[in-house]
């Protein structure tokens, strides 16, 4: 065979190049291909070889890897068998090309691998093909290797929650706390959602868990005591501090109501500066806060109550988190206001979740931390309103390495 040939590039197994044209200025090239008729074809839906060649004379045209600067167009001549084995009329097998593909194989792994840099619609207007078709492509890929759920190995837990469309639409995501693998997504956030998490453990895989991290959520509690009665719940730092800026909210928007109007210049506009950390204001934020503070006793009371949660998740011994419990409820006895009141009575109900901290210091903080990437996979997938896509997406971000030992 002669050295100048481009046979080797098109090496598809039972195939035979029978014509090559280049179009002018080389943008783009045609393939000619027919089956090597040396062999048996085989039945694209069972796999078995065909006795009988149904019809002849079928046509595909479809799309490879580019060669050099040329778009590469395959012209596939193919037959139909009669298969015995499944009983039909059926489009032999090809090698290169999956069954109804308008794409070669390889040139879907590379689109597979352009998804997981770039958007769907940036590989799309790269490679010429419809985004719909990228989208697809990157979906079955992304099925194959993470549609089963990998369970093995679990100790340690978190659940979160991602908001689709705030106060309406939510995913629960299951993270392997040690490893930082995403394990699992489902949609909602409810009882059915971690029934259909814990659906696919062995009772032995469920024994493993030792603790689960999560917001004070009653459908998650319940149903991790339900599923794992051994492994401690442990309630998130983040969402402790996020439901207690609700209690400050609710009480500025009451002391506002009721100040005097010279007051309430003070008090406009306090909200950002109570709730945010104080080491990310500014030096003239800082002087507003003060301002308010030294103004309402209330408020000044409740920011400290904010700034001393932090010392429930400070000790590793359950005892002194007992104690600094006991200290904070005191302290927040002082000031007379019903949402205060009742978000006491939940950190009292909720209090085992606090002290468990003191044995598994862990929270769902990794997953809020993910939160951005996961918004920018949202920004990328979820414009093809596939849900289950996103999902895939999600579980591909985020493989997991072996980040922590530290029980054990
Ligand atoms: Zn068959």
């Amino acid at each position: 065979m002669s050295g100048l040939s481009i046979a080797p590039y098109f090496d598809f197994a039972r195939m035979k190049i029978i014509g090559q044209t280049v179009h002018e200025d080389a943008a783009s090239a045609l393939i000619q291909l027919r089956p090597d008729e040396r062999y048996r074809p085989t039945c694209h839906v069972c796999g078995q070889p065909a006795a009988t060649v149904h019809s002849q004379g079928h046509r595909r045209l479809i799309r490879d890897l580019n060669v050099a600067a040329s778009e590469v167009w395959l012209h596939v001549d193919y037959r139909k068998v009669w298969c015995a084995a499944c009983e039909g009329a059926r489009v032999e097998q090809m090698s290169f090309c999956a069954a109804g593909k308008r794409v070669t194989q390889r040139l879907a792994r590379y689109v597979y691998d352009l998804c997981k840099l770039l958007p769907v619609s940036q590989v799309a207007e790269h490679l010429d093909l419809d985004p719909k078709t990228v989208k697809d492509i990157d979906k079955s890929f992304l099925e194959q290797e993470f549609a089963a759920t990998d369970y093995t190995g679990l100790r340690v837990l978190a659940f979160d929650e991602i908001a689709l469309k705030k106060g309406h639409r939510y995913l629960t995501v299951a993270l392997d706390w040690l490893t930082g693998r995403v394990v699992w997504m489902g949609k909602n956030r409810d009882k059915d959602t971690l029934d259909a998490f814990f659906a696919g453990m062995t009772a032995e895989q469920k024994a493993g868990i030792e603790a689960v991290a999560m917001d004070m959520w009653e459908p998650y509690i319940n149903r991790v005591r339900h599923h794992c009665p051994q492994a401690k719940i442990v309630f998130d730092f983040f969402h402790l501090v996020q439901a207690f800026g609700q209690v400050i909210d609710e009480v500025r928007r009451e002391e506002y109501r009721q100040a005097e109007a010279q007051d309430k210049a003070v008090l406009k506009g306090s909200r950002f500066l109570l709730l945010k950390n104080k080491e990310n204001l500014t030096t003239t934020q800082r002087s507003r806060l003060a301002e308010v503070l030294a103004l309402n006793q209330t408020l000044c009371t409740l920011y400290v109550l904010k700034d001393q949660l932090k010392l429930l998740y400070y000790y590793s011994d359950r005892d002194q988190v007992q104690r600094a419990l006991e200290d904070w409820c005191a302290m927040a006895a002082e000031v007379d206001d019903s949402s205060l009141r009742r978000f006491v009575k939940r950190l009292r109900e909720f209090a085992y979740g606090i002290l468990n901290h003191a044995d598994y210091p862990i929270g769902t903080s990794m997953l809020e931390g993910v939160n951005n990437k996961i918004k920018l996979i949202k920004r990328r997938a979820y414009g093809y309103h596939d849900e289950d896509y996103f999902m895939l997406k999600v579980k591909q971000a985020f493989p997991g390495k072996n980040l922590t030992n530290f029980f054990g």
